[in-house]
């Protein structure tokens, strides 16, 4: 019918408690800790980054209300996986193990990320 699916989504290969480094936009050249992977939105939530103002309304378990900071989502375009092993904000691609399990290689110092 003319319609042709022209973008494909961008696989989201981080995961929770990974190290990442922002390389593009205002939080350029932070680092910070993957919280949460959102991979129908191909974003992630990073401890302490991209942080947005909110407010919040007093209420017995918030307590005062007030204005709190919270983070958001940045794409995963917009990151950088920190390779634990060589401390660098690198490439990697997926391998298989001799047990068959998909596991991330470190581009510049070959080693594994996920131990
Ligand atoms: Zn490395």
């Amino acid at each position: 019918m003319g319609y042709k699916k022209v973008q494909e989504p961008v696989k989201v290969k981080l995961k929770k408690n990974d190290l990442i480094e922002v390389t593009t936009g205002k939080e350029k050249g932070k680092t910070g800790k993957v919280l949460k992977v959102f991979r129908e939105k191909n974003q992630v939530l990073v401890e302490k980054l991209n942080l947005i103002k909110r407010h919040t309304r007093p209420s017995p378990t918030s307590g005062q209300g007030g204005i709190v900071e919270k983070e958001a989502p940045l794409y995963v375009c917009k990151v950088k996986l920190i390779c634990p092993k060589c401390a660098t904000a690198t490439r990697f691609r997926m391998t298989q193990t001799g047990e068959g399990k998909k596991v991330r290689v470190c581009l510049k110092c070959k080693e594994l990320i996920d131990g």
